[in-house]
């Protein structure tokens, strides 16, 4: 071989049983690995976006006890979707699934035939698709997540390669019967063994076609990305308290964190005592929430909310992080034990 020639591509077809093998020996017990249905993959997937499996199986499991099925989703109202959803995050996702809920409701119920009608709905972008498509209905596909990314720059030892072209090198390693299996075992070794910075190559059962450990330093797989500087952003949320009661507005329902419950929130420091404020950290920016203690009415459209109704409500993190703090620092009274919940006008 000419000394700049790119070494050949690995033939990974005779480790497709293999790699099966591993994974139904050796992958996580997960609750959305059990009875498979398009729903649950769907939910399971969209959960997954974003969130790591261990912190998803509990709010997967709640999620199915209140909505079994796309029916009882669809017909849930918005703020009951987004309670249960409270803690995961990316709240987008939530309205998302409740959307196209309803938009597969409102067509008799059955869900799309192929992946251009997944990809329809609201959420669910390529990937999505793909792993619906491959996990809940068996169809060969390699869905190309950050794990399986990774897993396929170390074995192929190519530094940034393109999804497209990694569903194509490593659909081999699917095998003939049951394919799903070698796909979600691509998503269970990149999770598990081939992890960012210390794959555990001598668990790995794909290791003696591995490119990057054989050049010896497979976690320089995949190149790192330069990442940019996060902007930190400093608002402020008024705090007015009656008796044992907060009051709290509903953000608009598009934005960041649209349709959930929190304290008014603005750019511009209000008149009050100022506090110490909450950090928050976004994907795409840090919120240092300035609460203020005010008094007066307040404005505005808003509720009077006891300590059962803050308790029952969809709150956003930092949102409930606020509540906590004024709670600890006896700004506000805790709740007692559980009772009705009251939100006045
Ligand atoms: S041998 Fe190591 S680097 Fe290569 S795929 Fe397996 S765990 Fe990842």
């Amino acid at each position: 071989m000419p000394p700049d020639a790119a070494p050949p591509t690995p033939d990974l077809a005779p480790y497709a049983e293999p790699l099966a093998h591993w994974f139904e020996a050796r992958a996580r017990a997960l609750p959305w690995r059990e009875d498979r249905t398009p729903y649950r993959t769907w939910v399971a997937e969209v959960m997954l976006q974003q969130t790591r499996a261990a912190t998803v199986v509990p709010y997967f499991e709640r999620w199915m006890a209140r909505f079994p099925d796309v029916a009882t989703l669809a017909a849930a109202d918005e703020e009951a979707v987004l309670a249960a959803w409270e803690g995961l995050g990316y709240y987008r996702r939530a309205r998302a699934l409740h959307r196209a809920a309803r938009t597969v409701a409102a067509a008799g119920g059955a869900f799309p035939g192929d992946a251009a009608g997944w990809r329809a709905l609201p959420g669910v972008g390529p990937y999505t698709a793909a792993a619906i498509r491959a996990l809940a209905y068996g169809e060969r596909h390699v869905a190309v997540d950050g794990n399986v990314r990774r897993v396929g720059a170390r074995l192929l030892a190519d530094p940034a390669p393109r999804d497209a072209d990694l569903a194509a090198a490593l659909a081999p390693l699917l095998p003939t019967d049951r394919p799903e299996r070698g796909t979600e075992a691509l998503i269970e070794l990149g999770a598990t063994v081939c992890t960012p910075r210390d794959p555990a190559c001598d668990a790995c059962p794909l290791a003696n076609a591995c490119r990057a450990r054989a050049e010896g330093d497979p976690a320089a797989y995949p190149a790192p990305k330069a990442r940019p500087a996060v902007p930190t952003r400093r608002r402020y949320a008024a705090v007015h308290v009656d008796g044992d009661a907060l009051w709290v507005v509903r953000r608009p329902p598009d934005g960041l964190l649209g349709g959930l419950w929190g304290l008014p929130q603005g750019d511009d420091p209000p008149a009050g005592t100022t506090l110490a404020p909450v950090r928050h950290v976004y994907s795409h920016f840090v919120l240092d929430l300035v609460p203020v203690l005010r008094d007066g009415p307040p404005d505005g459209d808003g509720r009077w909310a006891d300590p059962d109704a803050r308790a029952q409500l969809p709150f956003s993190g930092v949102d409930r992080t606020l509540v906590a703090r004024l709670e600890a620092d006896g700004h506000l009274a805790s709740a007692g034990p559980a009772g009705p919940a009251t939100l006045r006008p």
